[in-house]
């Protein structure tokens, strides 16, 4: 067949590949976008973030995308396109459950934590279910003029010299040969770039050590629901927990509930491997069931519970961690979640995803032919880096506090300071911030030290004077804590952490 020439390509149709294809042709680039299945199909991360709102409605003004739009709130999105899968997210929420215990709710709210995101359902945050969501915006990229390749898988990628790939694909059974100037690798996991460049792997050196098992799930009980049958207050919420990414905490793993408007419920447990190695003679469905009935008031929201269709069964992970040791280069980059990954705790994945995304188009829309590209590239690959630097030191440091949730929801915090931090100085007009802000020195140090002075506190045998330890990390984090963080009047109850619109 004859080759067909581009002058990027883009392999995986994830939102993330899908978005920088539409992008990168919306600015001038001839595009392919190739991917080894089509569309709708299943895919885990699902939690949005009012990061990822902004990041998307700001690369939706900037490259004249008006449909991408209503996606950054809930409102807008249920009238604009009610068939395209969503929830309703206000906020996050944690609950320290212990094993073979009923969860007792206390008055001071010590076992609950909620933070806000958005103050009102209809500018709210949202959960993507992304069978739908990334078929959207893979037809929207379609639609500007982008080769769309289903159903293609890449035999070899050759790199000729610099600005020349040549990428042998089976497409319908048939050879294509393809050329390409740059290329461009959303494929997540399957890191097919990485893997033919040979780039070496170093996510073994990740802090945080966690594999999941999850699926999609009918008929999951209230959780909301049943807070008020034990005798919760939930009246003292800064909103109905169910609308929220739920955490809930475990004997040193945690299990995330995300709903979804059509009664589709989200939910996978993630586990520290340090303290609970994967046994191979457990299968995934043993391993889940033991945990699920170990905890008598998740066990009860899974009674009536029933697989989804789609993906109908529970998947179980190797170690979550991944890393490549470079990210970037003359004619190639990978967008973060090929980059890496660390652990869903605290949402990050889309809106880190994003930021990598506006980044990234904003070198090959503006230095396409410049000589600076080549320092632009390293640039972006360092700034990846560190952000994932920064996840690990976050997440690493609440999974140090898995059993005294009282510091747990210290080292939450450092999160919440970080996204706080960077939502209100994006608001201020910094576009270019990386994400968490992890491209600021004084961000970084301030967070680096926190985490640690939280991981040794929570390896520190004998009580903990919890009150002190608190006021001691908010003086920490003082220049980042803009909304009232750590503040022992609120028991845990956070509701002016709403991200500015
Ligand atoms: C267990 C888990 C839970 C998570 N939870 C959250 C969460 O709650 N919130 C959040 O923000 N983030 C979460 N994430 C992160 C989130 O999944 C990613 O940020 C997001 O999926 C990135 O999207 P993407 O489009 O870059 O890549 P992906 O969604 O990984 O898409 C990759 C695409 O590449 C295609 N592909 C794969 N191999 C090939 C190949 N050889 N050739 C061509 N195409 C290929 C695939 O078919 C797919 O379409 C979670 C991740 C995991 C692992």
């Amino acid at each position: 067949m004859k080759t067909q020439e581009f002058d990027v390509v883009v392999l995986g149709s994830g939102f993330a590949g899908s978005l920088t294809a539409m992008i990168l042709q919306r600015v001038g680039r001839r595009v392919a976008l190739i991917d080894r299945t089509r569309h709708p199909r299943f895919a885990i991360g699902e939690s949005s973030t009012p990061i990822a709102n902004m990041v998307l409605r700001d690369l939706a003004k900037r490259y004249d995308l008006p449909r991408l739009v209503p996606l950054t709130k809930y409102g807008t999105w249920q009238q604009a396109y009610p068939h395209i899968g969503c929830g309703l997210k206000r906020g996050f929420s944690y609950f320290a459950h212990e094993a073979g215990r009923t969860f007792a709710p206390s008055l001071t709210h010590a076992n609950e934590l909620l933070v806000a995101a958005s103050s009102h359902d209809r500018d709210s945050d949202t959960q993507w279910l992304r069978a739908d969501v990334d078929q959207f915006f893979c037809a929207e990229a379609a639609t500007f003029g982008v080769t769309l390749l289903e159903d293609c898988a890449v035999r070899e990628i050759q790199h000729d010299r610099v600005g020349d790939w040549s990428i042998d694909c089976q497409h319908e059974g048939r050879s294509l040969p393809l050329r390409a100037a740059f290329v461009i690798d959303a494929t997540g996991e399957a890191g097919v770039l990485p893997h033919s460049l040979g780039i070496e792997s170093c996510g073994e050196a990740c802090q945080t050590h966690s594999r999941a098992i999850f699926s999609h799930f009918r008929g999951v009980g209230s959780w909301h629901e049943r807070l008020n049958d034990l005798g919760g207050n939930t009246q003292d919420h800064p909103f109905h927990c169910d609308n929220a990414a739920q955490h809930h905490i475990l004997d040193g793993a945690w299990l995330w509930m995300l709903r979804f408007n059509d009664g589709l419920t989200s939910a996978g447990l993630v586990l520290d491997e340090a303290k609970h190695p994967l046994d191979q003679s457990l299968d995934a469905a043993a391993e889940w069931h033991q945990w699920i009935e170990r905890y008598p008031s998740v066990a009860a929201m899974f009674a009536d519970a029933d697989f989804s269709p789609v993906p109908g069964e529970l998947i179980r992970t190797k170690r979550l961690q991944r890393r490549w040791a470079q990210l970037a280069g003359e004619d190639w980059a990978l967008l973060p979640h090929t980059a890496g990954f660390v652990d869903p705790l605290h949402s990050t994945g889309i809106a880190h995803s994003l930021c990598g995304v506006e980044h990234l188009c904003r070198i090959l829309d503006r230095e396409w032919r410049a000589e600076t590209r080549l320092d632009s590239l390293r640039g972006y690959g360092d700034v990846v880096a560190k952000e994932f630097d920064l996840i690990d030191e976050l997440v690493a440091s609440c999974f140090a506090c898995f059993g005294q949730f009282d510091l747990l929801v210290v080292a939450s915090m450092l999160y919440f300071a970080a996204a706080t931090t960077y939502e209100r100085l994006r608001c201020g007009g910094e576009a270019s911030i990386a994400f968490l802000g992890a491209d600021r020195k004084e961000i970084r140090d301030l967070l680096h030290t926190a985490c640690k002075e939280v991981s040794r506190q929570a390896s520190t045998p004998g009580p903990v004077d919890i009150n002190q330890f608190r006021c001691d990390v908010a003086s920490l984090i003082a220049p980042i804590n803009h909304v009232g963080l750590l503040d022992t009047t609120l028991a845990n109850m956070y509701r002016h952490t709403a991200a500015p619109m």
